[in-house]
């Protein structure tokens, strides 16, 4: 929960969308979020702000009563998206969005419209949670959840044995002392993983801090770099998390520049999406360093 003044926490307001083909079958992805996530967000108690047609399909299956109270946003061709960019940015608390599940479909088309990539552009630079996969949110609200003084859902608990586990750790050039400076924060909790990646640059300056905290040695290869990111490096990536040996990719990514590989940079994230129950991606820096916190305490639980 949020604090709004130190006597009045106030509910967490989350803005949800799912593209066509994540509503409406039996096991959609929107189904298995809600379903599988039940305890979370009763947990919780969010205030849900959904897009048209996916409360439609929220009534549909019957499943209102598992997200309890709810605004509806208008249709996406009345501009139901376009709404939702606005209250992220929104500075006032009574109407501000704390994060935004939107379970993309990298395949509809309108999962790259100018509002779409708006939404998502908006949350990393307002450094609120854009949850993209059926994985990313199961595993926010889970986190939010026994953040918050729930029980950890059981069925997540094999996601959380990291010695089976790869991460991939990317960062743009002005974010770079940033990932250093969390990596160092959260090392005892990257090394547990068992394996590391990186794009190129990034993954020689990780493999340099390693070899600060652990020796020369043991630190050399602590991340297996791949090439630099406008050389490639993010499509060698994407192969594993395709591949499902990267379920978790953090990417700290710089919004405020053009971006010369912008095409690459979508496509890791579109390989996320395109295992959506298995692969998830953290981008926003603010967010990132409560993700690694509370992992290591969900884990403590895990066992
Ligand atoms: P780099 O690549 O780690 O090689 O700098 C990251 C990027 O800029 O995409």
């Amino acid at each position: 929960m949020l604090q709004n003044s130190p006597s009045k926490p106030r509910a967490l307001r989350i803005g949800l969308i799912a593209n066509r083909s994540h509503q409406d079958a039996p096991d959609s992805a929107l189904v298995q979020l809600l379903r599988g996530s039940r305890d979370a967000i009763a947990h919780l108690q969010p205030e849900w702000i959904v897009v048209g047609r996916t409360l439609d399909a929220i009534i549909s299956h019957d499943l209102l009563s598992a997200c309890g109270q709810h605004q509806r946003f208008p249709y996406g061709r009345e501009g139901g998206l376009m709404k939702l960019v606005a209250r992220v940015v929104d500075s006032d608390p009574l109407r501000a969005v704390d994060a935004v599940i939107y379970l993309i479909d990298p395949v509809d088309p309108s999962s790259v419209f100018p509002e779409a990539q708006a939404l998502k552009r908006q949350c990393v630079i307002h450094k609120k949670p854009f949850l993209s996969t059926l994985a990313s949110a199961r595993e926010w609200l889970d986190l939010e959840a026994v953040a918050n003084g729930a029980a950890a859902n059981p069925a997540l608990n094999a996601s959380y044995a990291l010695q089976h586990e790869g991460i991939a750790l990317i960062a743009h050039d002005a974010m770079k002392e940033r990932m250093l400076a969390m990596a160092e924060k959260h090392f005892a909790l990257l090394d547990q993983f068992s394996h590391r990646y990186a794009t190129g640059t990034t993954g020689g300056l990780l493999n340099q801090l390693a070899q600060k905290i652990k020796g020369e040695q043991a630190g050399r290869n602590w991340v297996q770099p791949f090439m630099s990111g406008p050389l490639g490096g993010d499509a060698q990536i994407a192969e594993l998390v395709l591949d499902r040996k990267i379920r978790r990719i953090l990417f700290l990514e710089d919004p405020h520049v053009a971006r010369q590989h912008e095409a690459d940079i979508q496509l890791l994230e579109r390989a996320a999406r395109t295992v959506s129950n298995f692969a998830l991606v953290v981008s926003e820096t603010g967010g990132a360093d409560r993700w690694l916190e509370l992992i290591s305490k969900r884990m403590a639980l895990a066992c």
